[in-house]
């Protein structure tokens, strides 16, 4: 399959590793929106949020779980936003799942 974030994940393409276990990684976005943002991923191959299935419940709470241990980690003491786009009007652009972990200026709502 030729998805970039599974290569990422592989070590395939080069990225800053900030988190990683045996079902998740984490790196630094390419393209930063704040001072801190992060991707956190599954291993596994989920195409987005909409293909997630029920046997991917655990999955999911530990990717979360991993985004506030990063953000813990990171100092964001004072907040952060955790955010997952999906399809088209979510504006997702890359089809694997991830959280934006954002942090380190005051975000606004709603967002664009
Ligand atoms: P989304 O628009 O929600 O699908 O988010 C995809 C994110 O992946 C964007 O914020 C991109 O900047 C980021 N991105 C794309 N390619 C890479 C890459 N090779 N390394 C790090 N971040 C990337
Ligand atoms: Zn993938």
């Amino acid at each position: 399959m030729d998805c970039v974030f599974c290569k990422i994940a592989a070590g395939e393409i080069p990225s800053t590793a900030v988190y990683q276990d045996e079902l998740a990684y984490a790196f630094g976005d390419i393209n930063p929106k704040a001072p801190v943002h992060i991707l956190v991923i599954p291993r596994e191959h989920i195409g987005s949020l909409d293909e997630a299935g029920v046997g991917h419940r655990t999955l999911l709470g530990h990717l979360m779980r991993a985004a506030a241990e990063i953000a813990r980690k990171k100092g964001l003491a004072k907040g952060y936003r955790v955010v997952v786009n999906t399809g088209d009007e979510g504006g997702r652009t890359v089809d694997h799942l991830h959280l934006h972990l954002m942090g380190g200026r005051q975000m606004t709502w709603p967002p664009g």
